[in-house]
């Protein structure tokens, strides 16, 4: 099971758009997916045509300790789920200030519910900020994608992002590795996200290889900027069934691609450090 958590401290980078079509594309491969909307805003849930009212349960819930996520998840499609959010979910940064397990809740609710019904993909649209849910979902996730969006001050902020996961990592969860970083509102025939890629990748090449974003790779998929991602919101649907064929469409068809070849990289990997595979008296 992979647990990706898609987060940037700022805003309109392309989170909730690459969460919900990246979530929708793996469903439509045939994974079983849940998306979980960590956003007081709920745009992840509004994008599915889910608008939590006062009596829908949300995540918000789950982090009061009223209910689980098996109580507040809804199908919105095949193979896919999602765990709604509304404007409650801000009061939960005050009222968590006082609890000692304040970061862990979110982990533990994961791991009640996948012990009950296991997913292939649990994808978490973060919130702009890097306060108690992004670091409950940064310590609930196995790996971490990072929208960007090409412009000068694209990597201005990235450090702060880079530290907050190395701190969850030290205090809270060993195996978060930052895995993905994707160019959203990506402007064709212009050098800049170019020279946005190059800078990134220098930067990582020269990162200490034990941090967590040491193998962090761009993905070679590009967000191009289409209208269409910004409608398919407001018919409650995502980009492959709103508009099949659009260039929306084939980018974030081509990120799930990337993310389905990792998960043959991961399998692979897990296969070469099983002990059966390399007999010692030959790896001697
Ligand atoms: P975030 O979750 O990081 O705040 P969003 O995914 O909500 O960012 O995107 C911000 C706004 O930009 C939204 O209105 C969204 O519909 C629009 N948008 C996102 N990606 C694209 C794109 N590739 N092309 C055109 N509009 C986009
Ligand atoms: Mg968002």
């Amino acid at each position: 099971m992979r647990i990706i958590c898609v987060m940037n401290q700022k805003g309109g980078v392309g989170k909730t758009t690459s969460s919900v079509n990246l979530a929708a594309g793996l469903a439509n491969a045939g994974r079983r997916v849940c998306l979980m909307d960590l956003d007081p805003q709920g745009h992840a849930s509004l994008h599915f045509g889910v608008e939590a009212y006062d009596d829908t349960p949300t995540v918000y819930q789950v982090f009061s300790g009223t209910h689980t996520l098996a109580q507040v998840r809804q199908i919105v499609g095949k193979n896919l789920w999602l765990v709604p959010s509304n404007l409650d979910l801000a009061a939960a940064e005050m009222e968590l200030v006082d609890s000692p397990d304040r970061e862990v809740i979110l982990r533990q609710a994961v791991k009640a519910m996948t012990a009950e019904q296991p997913f292939d993909y649990i994808v978490m649209d973060c919130p702009p900020s890097l306060g108690v849910l992004t670091v409950n979902a940064l310590t609930a996730a196995t790996e971490v994608f990072i929208p960007l969006q090409p412009h000068f001050f694209a990597l201005q902020g990235l450090s702060k992002l880079f530290e907050t996961t190395a701190l969850v990592n030290r205090r809270l969860n060993r195996d978060l590795r930052v895995s993905g970083i994707l160019l959203c509102l990506y402007e064709t025939g212009t050098r800049l996200a170019a020279d946005i890629a190059d800078d990134l990748n220098t930067f990582l090449n020269r990162s200490d290889p034990n941090c967590p974003w040491a193998d962090a790779t761009i993905f070679k998929s590009r967000i191009r900027r289409n209208i269409k991602l910004a409608e398919a919101p407001s018919f409650g649907q995502s980009i492959f069934s709103y508009a099949a064929n659009c260039p929306g469409a084939q980018d974030y068809g081509s990120l799930v691609e990337e993310v389905l070849q990792q998960e043959k990289e991961m399998e692979a990997c897990d296969e070469a450090d099983a002990p059966a595979a390399i007999p010692m008296s030959r790896a001697a």
